[in-house]
Parts: C-alpha cells; structure tokens; sequence
C-alpha cells in the first residue's frame, strides 16, 4: 500500500510571502492543496494531509467540498515535525510513501508513477531537473567558488521512499530537524544511496506573490464588488455579538441566529461580489440548523462558497452604526476575528464604527446597522 502525504503547513504557520496559508489560495476554481490530493486519491492512494491545528476544520471542510476521503492531521512546529507527524500517521501496512508539498498543484499522473516505479526498483524516487544557470557559492558580497553546475540538480515534490526506511530516518535525526530543507537528506544523513527520476519543468513551489501570479499564467485579475447591509433589533435578555467578538451590555441584538449584524453585512457583501445570492438563500432563518449559530461559522462558510467558485477576498470594509456602547476597544479583536475565519491578512480586513448623532434608530438604541463592502478577485485567461 501506498500512501502519499501532502504538507500544508505546520502549527501556526503563515506559509510563504504571502501572508495566509497558501495551500488554501484558488487556482481553477480549488484551493492549490485539492489538486495534488485529487491526484493522489485518483490513484488509488491513502492520503494523509498535514495542517496548521486552527485550520484543521478549514481544510476538512475544503476535501469534504471536493468529495475526497483524506485524513487531515497536525503539523509540527517545522517542515521537519510536520513530515513526522504525518509519517507517523500512516495506516499499518504502508509500504511506500509519497511525501508532497501542498503548495505544488502542478503534479501528474506520469510524474508519480515515475516516482513510485523508482521505489519499486531503488527503494527511493526524487524527482530533479537539471540547472540551466550557472550557480555561484557567494560569502560577504565574494564570489568563493563555481560548482560545475553538470553536478547540480533542482529538487522536486513529490519525494518517493520505503516507508519503514524514511520512518526511521526521521525518528533518527529529529534534534537536528531544521538541518533538513528536503526529505532525501534526511535518508542521505543516514548514508542511503538515494535515486533520481526526472522531475516536471511546471512543477513549481508557490511560495510568493509572484509565483502565485505565474501559475496563473497570461491570466488577469478580474475584480468584483459586492454590498452587504443588515439591522437587528436590540432587545433585553440576548448576548451582543458583533463581528464575532462578544460585547459587554445591558443588551443583545435580536434574531434566529446569535444576530451578528456585522457579520451579516460582511456574509452579504461576499455573496454579492460573487453574485452568489444573499444571506437568506443560503442560510434560511426558519432552518432548525442555524437557531443560535455563531455567525462566524456561516462566515465560513460563505467563504468556501466563494473560494469554490474560485474567487479571492482582496480587501473588506465594515461599517458597524450603533449609538452604544462605544465599540472602538473592541475594533482590533473584531478584525482579528474575521481575518482569521476568511483566511485573508489582517490588512485585507477593515471594521469601523461610527453613531448616528442620536438620529433615527440606531441613535434611539432600538437596534444596530452595519454596512460592508467586498472587494473579490478571479483569475481569467
Ligand atoms: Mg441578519
């Protein structure tokens, strides 16, 4: 039995330059990590994906969208513990074992056979290509050396291994695991001879902006812009929950769900740039499912709907309208909140809140409004 093992980052990661986890950035229309997952699954491989512990339920939900059976499991605090852990999960009677980057998309099937054949034959399988440019050895701005670069090979994921050898190895060289940038070094530390194959010219590592833009090819960003708006009515005996952050009142805002104005505006917003509907459509007010839901959860939500349709959140902006109590203590942890939910950088999100003068409702303290606006982005040939 084969299983492969696809590394989505470890505990507390932000993988990368791009500031958000990136194995869970769309390219046609699915997160970078399903595409390499389908693959693995499609043929006929048990699949274990490692991930950042607060976004265990992100990635489930992301394989559950996609119908794909995988096990998702804990990283560790480096690549490193990561792989560990995930060897570490492999079902009894693992023979080999394919292990992956999350943020290569771009893999095939011919590629993996010619990994595991390598397996079969050498006990390991490491995908290379040659080096095109001359590589210099550089130290204090001093060039200090010119390897013959007919020696030097580029590496590649997926990474082929007997799985009880690489086990080992891993468990042998855990104190020196940050030593390590690949997983053949680590049977290499051991003194394996570790085989080649050759690897996929578009198999490329995302790890910045600009990689993630390239794999998008002679694409373009198309932007879109939705508008959210909400009010519920304040009323004795509720919680006041507003953008995910519970706020200390004499009162709570009222509805089916726990009456997140913010959120809502926030939720409708998305829908709209995507032109996914509204809120109601999606999460109806007479659904049993969503009496006393945390809006957080339909935020979510929302925002697999949206990644699904392969769009990107570039930038939200929240106006909350309420007379009291005084919100702006409250502001950072509700940006927080959010940013954490949508998977986005804190920078991307904005929350404001502002009174009314004492005019109309809002500024009778009958109830609290919220406006958002949603700036999404797709890729487009
Ligand atoms: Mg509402």
């Amino acid at each position: 039995m084969t299983a492969a093992l696809v590394l989505c980052g470890g505990s507390g990661s932000r993988m990368g330059g791009i500031g958000i986890n990136k194995t869970l950035l769309s390219w046609k229309g699915k997160p970078l990590f399903i595409h390499s997952v389908s693959l693995f699954v499609s043929l006929g491989m048990t699949v274990i994906v490692t991930a950042p512990e607060q976004e265990l339920p992100r990635f489930r939900a992301a394989l559950e969208a996609f119908s794909l059976q995988a096990a998702v499991v804990p990283g560790g605090s480096d690549r490193y513990l990561s792989v560990l852990c995930g060897l570490r999960s492999c079902p009894e009677g693992t023979e080999n074992v394919l292990i992956h980057d999350g943020a290569r998309p771009n893999i095939t099937a011919g590629l993996v056979e010619k990994v595991l054949a390598s397996v079969m034959e050498h006990g390991s399988g490491i995908p290379v290509l040659p080096c095109y440019d001359t590589v210099k050895t550089v130290s204090d701005s001093v060039i200090t050396g010119t390897p013959d670069r007919r020696t030097l090979f580029r590496v590649q994921t997926p990474q082929g291994f007997k799985f009880r050898e690489i086990l080992r190895s891993y468990e042998n060289h855990r104190d020196h695991s940050l030593s390590f940038t690949d997983d053949a070094s680590v049977l290499e530390a051991d003194g394996a001879k570790v085989f080649t194959v050759e690897g996929l010219p578009g198999n490329t590592k995302i790890t910045t902006r600009e990689d993630y833009a390239l794999l998008n090819g002679n694409s373009v960003r198309c932007y879109s812009s939705g508008i959210g708006q909400d009010t519920h009515r304040l009323v004795e005996g509720r919680d006041l929950i507003l953008c995910g952050v519970r706020i200390p009142f004499e009162k709570g805002l009222d509805g089916h769900s726990d009456a997140d104005a913010a959120t809502h505006a926030l939720i409708d917003s998305l829908l709209g740039a995507a032109a996914l509907g509204d809120i109601g459509q999606h999460f109806p007010d007479k659904d049993p499912a969503y009496l006393g839901v945390s809006s957080l959860k339909l935020l979510g939500h929302t925002v697999s709907l949206i990644r699904e349709k392969g769009f990107e959140i570039s930038h939200t902006d929240l106006t909350i309208i309420c007379q009291r109590p005084k919100l702006a203590a409250f502001i950072p942890e509700m940006r927080r909140t959010l940013a954490e939910r949508m998977a986005v950088p804190l920078a991307s999100v904005s929350v404001k809140a502002t009174t009314t003068e004492g005019l109309g409702y809002e500024g009778r303290g009958e109830g609290i409004s919220a406006l958002a606006v949603a700036a999404l982005y797709h890729w487009e040939s």
